[in-house]
């Protein structure tokens, strides 16, 4: 079910990594965060408790096997995730590798800047990504097929 003027009905809503029937994952461009995922349903449900408990299962285990891949692959300080969707109602998971030198840390990636990161750690992250993102394929699609 797609929603006219949704953004994650009408896009990917960023890289594309993995995709299937009920979900997919996507690496999100941001500067200052590499590695930051979001795990989107496919189709347009606004909240949790509107999936069944099957549904529910599925798209948690694809959360958790991001997270674990982001763990894999860039040791981060913490893993933040947030479903929020008070701008676009459509269900998506953030998954945000955080770390203690990061520009945020320890405000939420939204929160108040606090730093601004060498450009050398953010480009060491960044040499990272291409790996977590086979990571990431790799696992998710071993956990969450439908
Ligand atoms: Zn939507």
């Amino acid at each position: 079910m797609k929603h006219a003027g949704c953004e994650l009905c009408g896009s990917d809503g960023g890289m594309l990594v993995l995709s299937n029937d009920r979900l997919r994952v996507v690496l999100v461009d941001d500067a200052d965060f590499p590695g930051f995922a979001r795990v989107i349903w496919n189709d347009h449900v606004r909240e949790m408790t509107e999936l069944d408990a099957g549904s529910r299962h599925c798209l948690m285990q694809a959360v958790f096997a991001v997270e674990s891949a982001q763990r894999e692959t860039l040791a981060p300080a913490k893993i933040n995730l947030a479903s929020l969707g008070n701008v676009t109602p459509h269900l998506h998971w953030h998954v945000i590798p955080r770390f203690i030198d990061d520009s945020h840390f320890p405000q939420p990636v939204w929160g108040t800047r606090q730093r601004t990161p060498a450009a050398g750690i953010i480009d060491a992250r960044r040499a990272q990504v291409d790996r977590l993102r086979w990571r990431i394929a790799e696992t998710v699609a071993r956990i969450a097929r439908p």
